[in-house]
């Protein structure tokens, strides 16, 4: 027996073609066809241009949306732990290895809890470049605009996070917000004690740090927290120490469903589930990363915790499940925003 071919599209164009010639010009059918023998003939440019950067969920009555900042390419020589031939193997299983960058999206979450709208991380405005800074563009597309929001909670003060809190030119871009930091996160970065002790390639993130948030401690709307302090109803932090001195995840909770919107706990998904020892070089306390990692890998998994990670592939939300001595990540699906489960 021949084996079945599927047809080429050459054949399918031939077929397409003999059905409009064939077909009476009287027919309401010819009239149909004709216009797609004439789309194949003048194909038009190619858009290349991205979906909207935002995606929606519910977690029990509060709405989330995750919001594409844009990306960053970052060296793989950064991530260390692990032999680097592993490393490249871990992005190999992966397809990640053609290049020696390996691309981070940046991601925010606006969470609407039905009494506040609270928007996890700011991105990173332009200030590392283009491909950068989408996150105010993204609140509008996604319905909303950025003096809407009540509240920025901030997982740490690097400027992928914190540069957007402000516009190009320098000005407040959430004029209604009041800004959430940790207290330990406030003390590192603008305290003064930490920047003389940094290696020099560091320096830059300090006043990074504070000009980013100056505008919103001069308008009185800079609040810094204590672990355990109440944020908002349904809304708490979640020590994720080591990354950076006061690295936090916020968790959602909402009719026995909740989400952590976790930061920087993962930089990278091809090697860091399955190998949580991976640390990148600027995780301020390395050790103290990995225990974070680890610890909130853990629980996320046994508790089948919804995730939302800052720099996981867009929308950067999933589940987190373990996998031989390590854990995988398992994105959500897209779908509609479903009421029903
Ligand atoms: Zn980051």
């Amino acid at each position: 027996m021949s084996p079945i071919t599927p047809p080429t599209f050459a054949t399918l164009r031939k077929a397409l073609l003999a059905l409009a010639v064939a077909a009476p010009a009287s027919l309401a059918a010819g009239a149909v066809l004709a216009p797609a023998v004439a789309a194949l003939a003048e194909v038009p440019g190619q858009q290349r241009t991205q979906a909207p950067g935002f995606y929606r969920m519910a977690i029990g009555d509060f709405e989330i949306t995750a919001l594409f900042d844009g990306f960053i390419d970052r060296d793989r020589k950064y991530f260390v732990g692990v032999k680097s031939e592993d490393i490249i193997g871990l992005l190999d299983r992966m397809f990640l290895a053609e290049r020696p960058e390996i691309q981070a999206a940046v991601n925010a979450y606006l969470v609407h809890t039905g009494t506040n709208l609270v928007l996890v991380d700011a991105g990173a405005a332009k200030s590392p470049g283009p491909t950068l800074g989408f996150i105010a563009d993204n609140i509008r597309a996604a319905g909303y605009s950025p003096e809407q929001i009540d509240t920025v909670l901030v997982t740490h003060l690097h400027p992928d996070h914190a540069n957007g809190l402000l516009r190009l030119d320098g000005s407040i871009l959430f004029p209604n917000a009041e800004v959430r930091v940790a207290k330990a996160e406030f003390d590192f970065w603008l305290g003064g004690g930490a920047v003389a002790k940094a290696p020099a390639p560091l320096k830059p993130f300090f006043a990074m740090a504070r000009a980013a948030v100056a505008p919103y401690e001069a308008a009185g709307k800079l609040k810094p927290y204590q672990p355990g302090d109440g944020l908002l109803p349904g809304v708490e932090s979640v020590a994720a120490y080591g990354h950076t001195p006061g690295h936090s995840g916020y968790l959602f909770r909402s009719k026995e469903q909740s989400i952590l919107l976790w930061g920087d706990t993962v930089h990278s998904h091809a090697l860091q589930f399955a190998h949580p020892e991976v640390v990148i070089e600027f995780d301020v306390d390395k050790d103290e990363t990995i225990a974070s990692r680890r610890r909130l890998l853990a629980e996320a998994a046994a508790l089948k915790l919804w995730v939302g990670g800052a720099h996981l592939p867009f929308p950067g939300i999933g589940h987190v499940r373990t996998e031989g001595d390590g854990y995988a990540w398992v994105p959500v699906e897209f779908g509609p925003i479903r009421s029903d489960r």
